[in-house]
């Protein structure tokens, strides 16, 4: 059987079997991962591209492995949306945030936390009452959590996403549109629904690198049409003086901090690096 392994393997394919058992532990392991509180709220903070203070925070989510150690969200978002793992996961994330705000608040530092949502959760009727039932076991009030959405999300179908924004608006949320510009979306949205930040996907802070005009025109939208414009991905001093010239709000990137526990995150705000 083993001489014929290299002539059966387009029949057998056992790279799709290993695929397979490999998404199988994946599966076992995350469902294990929630019972066992292995995921852990990581914070990038977004800071005022002049000013250098910190505005706000971005949740990251980390997962302690028992043998890899710290696994990032590329290897595991796809498949807690896969296995439908994602809405617990979901109801853990605001109600972390939650808890995490309140305890920046009580010393001091009371800004808002983003949190990523997955197009899994912001498709189902309940999404909003749910982030709303979870956020209010922690006493935190909505006006401090932003929700991040991506443009997708705003042009899938099955669901009528201007409402559910208005809806997320009313309750006392704010929207960001993460990764902007690497949608192939109807720019419309940005005037006609609630939305406080454009989150100018990472991807184009190499165009500054390049002259490229197109960030520049990006920044000028949300100028016009008043929408805090959030840079991601700034790297580089070099990165951050000419998004400073050209009118950036907000920024966030390994310049200023990587993401960091909520501990380490206490002891940047108390030192703040030196830009
Ligand atoms: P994202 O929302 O676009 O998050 C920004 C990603 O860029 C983060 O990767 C962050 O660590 C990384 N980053 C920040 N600054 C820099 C920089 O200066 N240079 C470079 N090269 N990278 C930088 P991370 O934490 O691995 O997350 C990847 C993606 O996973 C996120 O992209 C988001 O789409 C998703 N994700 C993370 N946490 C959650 C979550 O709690 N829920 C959901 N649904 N998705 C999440
Ligand atoms: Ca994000
Ligand atoms: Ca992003
Ligand atoms: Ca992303």
């Amino acid at each position: 059987a083993k001489d014929a392994g290299r002539n059966t393997h387009r029949y057998f394919r056992p790279e799709l079997q290993k695929a397979a058992l490999v998404k199988r532990t994946l599966e076992k392991e995350l469902t294990l991962a929630i019972e066992r509180k292995e995921f852990e709220l990581f914070y990038q903070p977004r800071v005022d591209c002049q000013k250098q203070t910190v505005l706000s925070a971005e949740a990251l989510m980390r997962w302690h492995h028992p043998q890899k150690g710290i696994v990032l969200p590329g290897d595991f978002i796809e498949a807690l949306e896969e296995t439908g793992l994602i809405h617990q996961a979901g109801d853990w994330i605001i109600e972390q945030a939650g808890k995490d705000q309140r305890r920046l608040a009580k010393s001091g530092y009371d800004f808002p936390l983003s949190i990523n949502i997955s197009p899994k959760q912001f498709e189902r009727s309940d999404f909003v009452l749910r982030l709303q039932e979870n956020l209010a076991k922690t006493g935190c009030p909505t006006d401090r959590i932003e929700i991040e959405l991506t443009e997708g999300m705003l042009m899938g179908e099955g669901y009528d996403a201007k409402s559910i924004l208005t809806k997320l608006c009313d309750v006392g949320f704010s929207i960001a549109i993460d990764d902007f510009g690497t949608g192939y979306s109807n720019l419309a949205y940005i005037q006609d629904y609630p939305i406080s930040s454009l989150k100018v996907d990472r991807s184009f802070m190499q165009m500054i690198d390049d002259q490229s005009p197109v960030i520049g025109m990006i920044l000028s939208l949300c100028r016009l049409v008043s929408v805090t414009a959030v840079a991601e991905g700034v790297e580089t001093i070099g990165q951050l003086e000419w998004l400073q010239l050209n009118h950036c709000n907000q920024y966030q990137g390994f310049l200023y901090s990587k993401p960091l526990p909520l501990t380490d995150l206490f002891g940047l705000l108390k030192d703040p690096p030196q830009l």
